[in-house]
């Protein structure tokens, strides 16, 4: 069978895959130390993506928890509603290599029942939490009898928390007893540009470069941001001050209100 066959249609249908993870903030595996007294309107911040996919007529794939979507069952109908694709991310945010094979197998499983019967729609993604999915045959077996068809969980570089050191540059198949699943890596030019920290860091010139770089060697960029990253700069500016300073602070707050703009800055130029 062809690879085609199991990549979702918004990666073949656009020339760059838009993709979001959407977890609450305290999901994150970084080390925050958070205050309890702020409220995030997660539904006020996944209209401002509908809107921006609504206005450069693209459809993304939006990764969910498990458990946000028991919290907040309406969005991802909302998102299902306006015709994007919803994936799995897992059902809590657990580091899976640090967790137990069995649970991780139940937890794929649980997540997917709840995606489906939130949107009565089958779910065929999985990107793993912080790309900490091992990159080793078994753990794409148990994703294969769960009924995935892909995965978006191999980061091309390792970083003190997730990553592997090879290089993939296009989807390629994992081979498994009579079949096989899709893995979309996330590519990398020198290093990764397209998400996370280093969209938000790497200033519009250089994104731009390597965009254009990237489609001109007719690869596919994969965008990811994380609807904290969709915060309003005022507000971002709050939350992240009532944060203990450390490591994960810096890693996690940099510039977390520019991607919204520099997303539509790079479709505008598409
Ligand atoms: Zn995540």
């Amino acid at each position: 069978m062809d690879i085609d066959s199991k990549l979702p249609d918004n990666y073949k249908n656009h020339k760059i895959w838009l993709t979001l993870d959407l977890e609450e903030l305290e999901d994150a595996n970084f080390n925050l130390i958070k205050i309890k007294d702020y409220n995030i309107n997660y539904e006020c911040i996944i209209d401002k993506w509908l809107m921006l996919c609504e206005e450069f007529q693209v459809k993304s794939t939006i990764f969910v928890l498990g458990t946000f979507c028991l919290k907040y069952p309406h969005i991802v109908q909302k998102i299902y509603n306006a015709g994007h694709e919803i994936a799995s991310h897992g059902y809590k945010h657990n580091l899976i290599y640090k967790e137990n094979f069995k649970d991780w197998i139940n937890s794929i499983n649980d997540v997917k029942k709840i995606l489906e019967d939130t949107i009565s729609s089958e779910v065929n993604g999985y990107r793993s939490p912080s790309w900490s999915l091992p990159n080793d045959k078994k753990y794409y077996q148990e994703l294969l009898e769960a009924g995935y068809k892909y995965s978006s969980s191999y980061f091309p570089f390792k970083t003190y928390m997730y990553g592997n050191s090879e290089d993939k540059k296009e989807p390629f198949k994992v081979e498994l007893k009579d079949d096989f699943i899709v893995e979309i890596p996330i590519p990398k030019l020198i290093l990764p540009f397209s998400g996370g920290f280093y969209l938000r860091v790497l200033p519009m010139p250089i994104l731009n470069h390597l965009f254009t770089k990237m489609l001109k060697n007719a690869k596919k960029p994969v965008i990811y941001i994380h609807p904290y990253e969709l915060l309003d700069e005022n507000l971002s500016i709050y939350l992240y001050s009532k944060m203990k300073i450390n490591f994960d602070y810096f890693l996690a707050t940099f510039c977390t209100s520019k991607p919204h703009n520099k997303i539509k800055k790079i479709l505008k130029r598409l």
